[in-house]
């Protein structure tokens, strides 16, 4: 799932080339169920406006128009927006060029597209069906629901550890569940919290009551680090995320815990494990985290 890492290279690709361009044309794909994507109705908004800021809000994207309006796009698990040259062929969207990267065979699942007066495509491509698309008045953000309730950005002037410790410390769940929580951090997911946890030393099962003032600066520390880190990579590709020009996020070679189940750890050798949590697979060094 893209986290907040792949979220930020995401807007800073597509910025420079869809900022401040006409939008011409919408495309939605006929089979896609309408509640999870945008209403034909609402569609029509869009022609003939253009994007002037694209900022996000945890793992939302919010395209802001010249109109006092908003597109939000939540990619969820396996949505991913592309940026290039497409045509509609047989009800689909098709890349112009077929050795681009854009051709990549987990890039062929497109929903929904915009088309700009250059004739580029933004587009969405998502296997799974899942990503959410939505367009509302922008002064409304704040009062969409999920967003209301979503928790400290790492990477905004709020993060401060006097906010951090209080936001986390009105909870006593697992510290990995806390991590996962996107009404108190925003923007971890699977990957980034176990690499959090590791390089804190901390084991993703610990209560935050546990938890000494050491290791709650080094969680201070690290979740913006890591994420700062994996952004200049341009995010983590396992399956299906890929930046906008369609390659791959190449934070992969960094990870130090996350999906190396059986290998060693690269500080003390000892045998990465893994165990489920909520459902989700949690990594961690049993010997450096404590
Ligand atoms: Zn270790």
């Amino acid at each position: 799932m893209p986290e907040l890492p792949e979220v930020l290279t995401t807007i800073k690709q597509l910025k420079p080339k869809v900022i401040n361009r006409k939008i011409t044309k919408i495309w939605i794909d006929k089979r896609t169920k309408t509640e999870n994507l945008i209403s034909k109705s609402k569609t029509l908004k869009l022609v003939n406006r253009k994007i002037v800021q694209i900022t996000n809000i945890g793992k939302y994207l919010l395209f802001h128009l010249d109109n006092n309006q908003t597109l939000i796009i939540h990619q969820k698990i396996s949505g991913h927006l592309l940026f290039g040259q497409f045509i509609i062929k047989n009800n689909c969207l098709k890349p112009i060029d077929n050795l681009s990267p854009i051709n990549d065979p987990v890039n062929r699942f497109i929903r929904f597209g915009l088309k700009f007066q250059s004739n580029n495509w933004m587009v969405l491509s998502d296997a799974r069906r899942l990503a959410r698309i939505t367009l509302t008045t922008t002064d409304n953000i704040s009062n969409i629901k999920p967003i209301k309730q979503m928790g400290l950005d790492p990477l905004s002037r709020h993060w401060t550890f006097v906010n951090f410790s209080k936001k986390l410390q009105t909870h006593n769940i697992a510290i990995k569940t806390a991590l996962l929580s996107q009404n108190i951090i925003i923007g971890l997911g699977n990957i980034y919290s176990d690499e959090v946890l590791f390089k804190s030393q901390i084991h993703p099962l610990r209560k935050i009551s546990t938890l000494n003032q050491d290791e709650l600066h080094k969680l201070f520390k690290y979740i913006p680090s890591i994420l700062q880190q994996a952004i200049k990579a341009g995010g983590t590709t396992f399956a299906t995320y890929r930046t906008p020009n369609g390659n791959i996020g190449t934070y992969v070679n960094f990870l130090n815990v996350y999906n190396r189940k059986n290998q060693p750890c690269k500080i003390c050798k000892y045998t990465i494990q893994s165990t489920k949590l909520h459902g989700r697979t949690t990594y961690f060094c049993k010997n450096c985290q404590k």
